[in-house]
């Protein structure tokens, strides 16, 4: 697939899963649930004769409960959850000394590349785990025990636009928090896109409906996950609330988006410099970690203090998943379309998100916390490469 040049797992991993998911949703016999992530809800229309880039987020709702699933939750809510978490771990490092860059750890195939090929940044790596692992382990606790259900009966879905993700689910005992994997099967847009046609459901005309509540609600900037620089900006947005208190007048950080290979910026907090840089397509990524390194063997001040990194052009969007023929016409349609999700959001930074302050005071606690650490957390290890 479009995937395979750039993305060392998906080539394996490209297996269509729809029959387990089937079978699971007809058997009845466990609490099935599911997650969309950001990215799938501006592409999947594309199976269904709607334009790139259209939102779909209401109709995908409406069409995961005409298939079956018990409760549908939203992966935009646990990227909110991703943002207070490795926001938190990025203040932290920035203002009390730790190891910088941070790196961002939501995408698996830049996580498995890194493990492989670049061990040197393993200390560099956040501990958060990515918005699909996060609202896996979410779903077999926060809401099992509010819903009263064992997470051993729980059945936990993930859409993602992506072939890595399939690998992510099992990658490691940190992604079985209870005992059990914390996301069960990931299909992919397309996967997805075909069970709707076997179902026969005419996915243009459904209604919008809303996503169930508890692990549902989303801001603006958790939709910004599904495009490169929208975890950056998504992080910059409450890394400003959590270092001064205050909100930003303009959340929009224009430096972050666009197609660019690499992406710098110095973002002034009240006087505070960050140094960002955002990376996409694997190919752009070594120049990045390269130019750290440099800075390191001289005892220089790194370049940058946080770096984001999604192996695929465009970020999620363009992912390996998504419905085939993406050219960067299409990314950039399905990037305004993401673009568009953030700004007809009521709430544009996670810190706001009512549902994220909800599980906090509820069930976590505070951002990286114990209980937060031991469920949305992991760490990295060197791993040997795939030999031919
Ligand atoms: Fe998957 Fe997104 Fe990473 Fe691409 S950028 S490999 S779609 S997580």
């Amino acid at each position: 697939g479009q995937c395979s040049a750039h993305c060392p797992v998906g080539a394996i991993y490209e297996k269509d899963e729809t029959k387990i998911v089937w079978d699971e949703i007809k058997k009845h016999e466990k609490h099935c649930v599911v997650q969309v992530a950001p990215a799938v809800r501006v592409a999947i229309g594309e199976a269904f004769d709607m334009e790139p880039g259209e939102l779909a987020t209401g109709q995908l709702y409406a069409a995961l409960r005409r298939l079956g699933f018990d409760a549908v939750f939203d992966t935009n809510f646990s990227a909110d959850l991703t943002i207070l978490e490795e926001g938190t771990e990025f203040v932290k490092r920035f203002t009390e000394g730790g190891e910088l860059p941070q790196l961002t750890s939501c995408c698996p195939a830049w996580t498995d590349y890194m493990e492989k090929f670049a061990t040197d940044f393993i200390p560099n790596f956040s501990s958060a785990k990515s918005p699909q692992q996060m609202l896996g382990a979410m779903a077999k606790t926060y809401y099992a025990e509010k819903a009263d259900i064992e997470a051993r009966d729980m059945f936990v879905v993930s859409i993602m636009p992506c072939t890595a993700k399939k690998f992510e689910v099992g990658r490691d005992d940190n992604m079985n928090s209870t005992g059990f994997q914390d996301v069960d099967v990931a299909l992919t847009t397309r996967e997805l896109a075909r069970m709707i046609k076997q179902a026969g459901i005419d996915f243009k005309s459904l209604p919008d409906e809303e996503a169930d509540s508890l692990l549902g609600t989303y801001t603006g900037a958790g939709t910004l996950f599904g495009v490169t620089g929208g975890v950056m900006e998504a992080a910059l947005r409450s890394a400003y609330y959590l270092i001064t208190k205050e909100d930003l007048a303009d959340v929009n950080f224009m430096e972050c988006r666009g197609l660019e290979g690499v992406k710098e910026a110095e973002i002034d907090i009240k006087g505070t410099k960050v140094r960002i840089a955002i990376a996409h397509q694997m190919g752009n990524i070594e120049a990045v970690l390269n130019r750290v390194r440099e800075a390191k063997a001289n005892n220089e001040e790194t370049p940058w203090h946080f770096i984001e990194v999604m192996a695929c052009r465009g970020g999620c969007i363009g992912g390996g998943g998504q419905p085939h023929g993406a050219t960067d016409e299409v990314r950039l349609k399905r990037t305004q379309g993401i673009y568009a999700d953030d700004e007809k959001s009521v709430q544009r930074c996670s810190h706001h998100n009512p549902e994220i302050t909800r599980i906090y005071e509820d069930f976590l606690g505070e951002p990286c916390s114990h209980k937060a650490h031991e469920l949305l957390h992991t760490d990295y290890i060197e791993r040997a490469a795939y030999k031919k």
